[in-house]
């Protein structure tokens, strides 16, 4: 049996806040007195509740009256002033792609940018390499360019003959 009057009381809610009805950590929780102590209220629990802590600065030391005015005004839909976020933030871990699928990825950039070139495709190998240098803003190392020309090649997307390129898109 929880033997402290605040967690005596939060058992007694169910594990509740007393007014807005959201579950309430032990860590988040207060002591309401119902008349404040200020006003001779009793530490008892029948003139205590457990609640957001945040409610109870709300309260503070109003009287019963003003209490059951705020609480009113809600209408039903008592909502505590904001708790910390509820929702844990999600975890930011992205995912970066493997060596493999990054060089895939890479190889289908390039085959839809050289598709929508068109006619205006690269005539020359050395034009080709500053082309797709080019899509990734010039920051591929000179090996990852090889390796992206290669891919090209073996996937039959051209076709090298001396300088001359050819394409099959
Ligand atoms: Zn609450």
């Amino acid at each position: 049996m929880p033997t402290k009057p605040l967690e005596r009381l939060i058992f007694a809610q169910g594990g509740l806040c007393f007014f807005c009805d959201e579950p309430l950590p032990i860590g988040e929780a207060s002591v309401e007195h119902l008349v404040a102590s200020a006003k001779g209220g009793d530490s008892n629990l029948e003139n205590c509740v457990a609640c957001c802590k945040t409610v109870n600065t709300l309260l503070g030391s109003m009287s019963l009256k003003q209490k059951f005015q705020v609480v009113l005004n809600q209408r039903g839909e008592f909502k505590c002033p904001a708790r910390k976020a509820k929702v844990p933030a999600p975890k930011t871990s992205v995912k970066l792609p493997t060596v493999a699928q990054a060089k895939s990825e890479r190889l289908k950039l390039v085959v839809d940018k050289l598709r929508e070139r068109g006619d205006l495709r690269p005539k020359k190998l050395t034009s080709l390499r500053n082309f797709i240098a080019t899509q990734f803003g010039n920051k591929l190392t000179d090996k990852e360019l090889d390796a992206l020309l290669n891919g090209l090649q073996s996937a039959g997307t051209i076709a090298i003959d001396g300088t001359k390129l050819t394409y099959d898109l």
